[in-house]
């Protein structure tokens, strides 16, 4: 059974347990397979620690934290180096989510970490769709001779899901096969005013939202550790998500978050408050 978190600080809001909430965050401190800067293991402590300073309320989705039905188990307890058991033991808590009929609010830690709790989310929901913002394709065949990293994890998910079922948004950095990849399938939603129209394919689907934060232009979220120049802005993000309300969320995560390449603490907060829009998003 999952238990609560390691700090006294909970995530603002955050009431009582496991046993009682719809929705189950959990906080996944792993960068094992970072190509480029380390860092993300540190993120899920610092969004809680930063979340003392948002509010409860959020104007765009009308309701108080205080209001929904979540828990923050705190963060899972990772064997340092050893990638194939960090994986099962997300893919573990995540179908401890699943078969308790709660949804999944994975806090990572790098992107990889989206693989096992998507394919537990994928056992519960067979016609899975996913909805993934991020700048990177993430659809490398393998990177550097491993084919389980963060460069790789959408390539794994399609898989199993299928690329049909997959709409990416935000993506500007890639390969050319990994761009031909994105046109052979049509994955790539390239332009905003599409995205309302892109989105009603899953609108009879049960959906997983996977968002690396690296979407965000490095102006305004410098805190990653593969930062790339020509991003969304806060609002063009949150305006997407807005939208998403009509669909049927049921797991989602925010990944890539490293704190410590901003040392403003701006981008921190911004993970906080979009981890608060995406709980209003899964719990309607
Ligand atoms: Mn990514
Ligand atoms: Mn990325």
């Amino acid at each position: 059974m999952l238990s609560g978190p390691f700090l006294s600080k909970d995530w603002m809001g955050a009431t009582g347990s496991f046993e009682e909430a719809e929705t189950v965050m959990v906080g996944l401190p792993y960068d094992g397979t970072c190509s480029f800067k380390p860092g993300t293991r540190f993120a899920p402590q610092e969004i809680r620690t930063a979340s003392i300073g948002i509010e409860t309320y959020s104007p765009i989705f009308g309701g108080d934290m205080e209001e929904l039905s979540f828990y923050d188990a705190g963060d899972l307890d990772f064997p340092f180096g050893n990638r194939d058991e960090v994986l099962s033991m997300i893919e573990k808590a995540a179908t401890e989510v699943y078969d308790a009929g709660k949804k999944w609010l994975g806090v990572g830690g790098e992107h990889l970490v989206t693989l096992p709790a998507v394919k537990s989310c994928f056992e519960k929901y067979p016609d899975l769709a996913i909805i993934h913002f991020d700048a990177h394709a993430d659809l490398r065949m393998e990177y550097l001779d491993e084919e389980l990293s963060h460069s790789t994890v959408m390539r794994r998910i399609s898989e199993f899901v299928t690329p049909e079922n997959i709409i990416q948004f935000g993506i500007r950095s890639g390969t050319k096969e990994e761009f031909r990849w994105m046109n052979a399938h049509n994955s790539l939603c390239r332009y905003e005013k599409d995205f309302p129209q892109w989105i009603k394919r899953f609108e009879n689907k049960p959906v997983y939202l996977t968002i690396d934060l690296d979407v965000l232009d490095p102006s305004i979220f410098p805190g990653t550790g593969t930062p790339e120049p020509g991003g969304l802005t806060y609002n063009e993000l949150i305006n997407k998500l807005v939208m998403l309300k009509e669909l049927n969320i049921v797991g989602a995560d925010v990944v890539e978050l490293s704190p410590h390449y901003d040392p403003s603490g701006v981008s921190t907060i911004t993970a906080a408050k979009v981890i608060r829009e995406v709980l209003f998003l899964i719990n309607p």
